[in-house]
């Protein structure tokens, strides 16, 4: 069974992303940042592929609090483990939190996947077309694609990216 990692800035469409992917509500939405403290997991099995998804809202707690300390402990361990991780930007914006969110998974051994989510609002394409040639300027290692997690725009598409990057199971689990 593989692993797949969601990570990205508070307010992204993370929680968004994870809801529809796995057709039930595990993880909470919000507007205000930070509202998940622990990670949260959820499962979906598709043809010979099973994989586990990991939400890890406490990766971008900053401060030197005791709980910010723990919540970016247990993030980075449930890190290390995984098979694919998802970074999900905005369409148009790459803030000093997406940087710090990177600077955490760079050196991950395992295929990057960025969802540029947000991607409806086509009013503005022609910037979107240089954001998106920026990123993959920027993460050339990287996978881009670009999504809508409330409009289920592309979302087949990512999820047969990462389909074919996890290992295919012998044995199913419960
Ligand atoms: P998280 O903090 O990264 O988990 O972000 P959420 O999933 O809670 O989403 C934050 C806000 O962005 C919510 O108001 C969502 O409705 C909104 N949102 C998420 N995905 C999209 C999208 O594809 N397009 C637009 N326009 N808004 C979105």
């Amino acid at each position: 069974c593989g692993y797949v990692a969601v990570v990205g800035r508070p307010n992204v469409g993370k929680s968004t992303l994870i809801n529809h992917v796995l057709g039930q509500k595990l993880a909470i939405t919000s507007r205000k940042p930070q509202t998940t403290r622990h990670n949260m997991l959820g499962i979906k099995t598709e043809g010979a592929v099973q994989a586990i998804y990991i939400d890890t809202p406490g990766l971008h707690a900053g401060g030197q609090t005791a709980l910010n300390r723990y919540m970016n402990r247990s993030a980075l361990t449930a890190l290390r483990d995984i098979d694919v991780c998802v970074f999900v930007v905005d369409r148009m914006r790459w803030t000093e939190e997406d940087e710090m969110v990177y600077e955490r998974i760079k050196d991950l051994r395992c295929p990057l996947i960025v969802a540029v989510n947000k991607s409806d609002r086509l009013e503005d394409k022609l910037d979107m077309l240089e954001h998106l040639q920026w990123l993959q300027d920027k993460l050339p290692q990287a996978e881009i694609v670009p999504i809508s997690a409330l409009h289920q725009h592309n979302l087949d598409t990512l999820e047969q990216l990462i389909g074919e990057r996890l290992p295919e199971n012998e044995h199913f689990y419960p």
